[in-house]
């Protein structure tokens, strides 16, 4: 029942440059997941989306480019912010990357002070709702930016699911929601979710929630809301 933590995709087939990225980046407490060539990099895109790509303008099996403009090109992927890496340091071939749709570039040799700054920036930019203040309800406080839920400061398990609801009753308070606007809402509408599963995510919420459960509400033949009252 680990919360979900902001996951980064290194492309990249140099050791060392894995090695400087990821101890740079889990300074800020993101994950950091490798691959070496541009094949085992759409694999990995295909089965879970990262956050954020560093993306190496050289790869064994074909360029750094190509694999941007691939994952430009689907929509799935296509809002996925990434910063190529490159030890081109010619003005034509960082408007080629940026052309292709590029956030930002790094030219090698680059500190790690550097790449973290940059990256946080891209975030902040693309994912606004990372870096959303903290919002509460009673004791209940939830920190978009840890993914995390406290009680009273002690921090809960919460499964992914319960974490995204919770987040979007605290968002909207005081109103009610159906299960079919929580499920559109919530989970984006996927088919193979019925109705009656939200009803089980709000059990789990609720028993998330320990003494705080009383703040989602069920309201008889309508749905659910977040309430104080
Ligand atoms: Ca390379």
């Amino acid at each position: 029942m680990a919360s979900e933590k902001i996951t980064v995709l290194i492309v990249e087939d140099e050791p060392a440059i894995i090695e400087l990225v990821t101890f740079s980046l889990r300074e800020a407490a993101w994950q950091v997941a490798s691959v070496h060539t541009a094949a085992e990099a759409w694999e990995y895109i295909g089965r879970r989306p990262p956050q954020l790509i560093l993306l190496d303008w050289m790869l064994p099996d074909q360029t750094g480019l190509r694999l941007l403009a691939r994952i430009r090109a689907d929509r799935n992927f296509a809002a996925i912010p990434v910063i190529m890496l490159t030890a081109k340091s010619m003005e034509e071939d960082k408007l080629a990357g940026l052309n292709q749709g590029a956030d930002d570039y790094i030219t090698k040799p680059f500190s790690p002070r550097e790449l973290l700054a940059r990256a946080k920036a891209l975030m902040r930019r693309n994912n606004p709702e990372m870096v959303e203040a903290s919002l509460s309800a009673g004791p209940v406080t939830l920190d978009p930016v840890s993914n995390s839920v406290a009680i009273d400061q002690a921090r809960i398990d919460i499964g992914h699911a319960e974490f995204k609801l919770l987040k979007f009753l605290m968002a909207h308070p005081e109103r009610v929601f159906s299960r079919s606007q929580l499920l559109d809402k919530v989970w984006g509408n996927h088919a193979v979710i019925e109705e009656r599963t939200v009803d089980v995510h709000v059990l789990r919420l609720r028993k998330a929630l320990k003494q705080a459960e009383g703040l989602i509400k069920t309201v008889r033949s309508v749905g659910y809301m977040l309430s104080e009252k």
